[in-house]
């Protein structure tokens, strides 16, 4: 896989106060390599989700620099810069009016690309994340299982090719089957594309089953331990780290 391409992304004591005051991440260094699958772990309210969102700039740093690719996310137009990084939230939010096959074509259609260019593109997504678009393409997000909208989200997000991914518990609202599949089909296209993944989940499991590395956080965003799924389950690195992994029971090995 050649990852040469991917960017690689650098926080450097990176902070967001709230506007009520409430100190999500009080300085958070992190530098998350070229084509990794990096998960973010931790308790309820450490932080994971304004971390991940402040790198797509959905929530507006209060100090420090995060840097994609080498470029400071703060010189760019935010908009531009969504555009450059797929994000999948867990109740994906697709437009409940357009069909399968505009959702995944919305970002295309955004940066102008050639009909037929999107036509070809989208069909390839959808039968990738297991949704042929003879049947799937033309249905309403509301004719579809809770796990095949979540696909849907996968596909939009990918459309592009967003050399960056950003997801927040993907696959949190899908059933454990339902899952198990749908996190086999994130792997295989994650390694297919070499995209930059960090991703957000509360489950140490899926964090084990997915990721290159897992950044376990604590509250306020502060980074207890960073390592390989063998590193973290096998040689906690304190209390916190071990507590965490006890709640999940017998971690499973990686
Ligand atoms: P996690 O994703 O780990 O559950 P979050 O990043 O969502 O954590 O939240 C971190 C902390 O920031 C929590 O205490 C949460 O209540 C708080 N928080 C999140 N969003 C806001 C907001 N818009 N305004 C004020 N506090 C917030």
């Amino acid at each position: 896989m050649d990852t040469s391409a991917t960017p690689g992304i650098e926080l450097a004591g990176v902070r967001k106060i709230y506007a009520d005051g409430t100190a999500a991440v009080e300085s958070l260094d992190l530098r998350v390599r070229s084509g990794e699958v990096l998960a973010l772990v931790g308790p309820s309210g450490c932080g994971k989700s304004t971390t991940l969102r402040m790198i797509n700039r959905l929530v507006e740093p209060s100090g420090g620099v995060i840097s994609v690719d080498g470029v400071d996310v703060m010189g760019q137009d935010p908009v531009e810069l969504r555009r450059g990084i797929g994000y999948v939230i867990q109740h994906v939010g697709l437009f409940p009016h357009r069909t399968v096959s505009q959702n995944v074509a919305t970002v295309p259609r955004l940066l102008k690309w050639d009909r037929a260019d999107i036509a070809v593109r989208v069909a390839e997504l959808l039968d990738l994340v297991g949704l042929p678009e003879a049947t799937y393409g033309p249905r309403y997000p509301h004719e579809l299982s809770g796990g095949e909208r979540q696909r849907v989200g996968v596909a939009r997000a990918l459309a592009v090719r967003p050399p960056v991914l950003l997801m927040d518990e993907p696959f949190g609202a899908v059933d454990p089957q339902g899952r198990r599949r749908l996190q086999r089909e994130f792997q295989a296209l994650q390694r297919e594309l070499g995209t930059t993944v960090v991703m957000v989940t509360h489950d140490i499991r899926e964090a084990v089953l997915l990721a290159d590395r897992i950044a376990v956080l604590s509250r306020g965003g502060v980074l207890e331990q960073l390592g390989t799924p063998e590193e973290v389950t096998e040689a906690p690195a304190n209390a916190f780290v071990a507590d965490f992994l006890a709640d999940f029971g017998e971690a499973p090995a990686a």
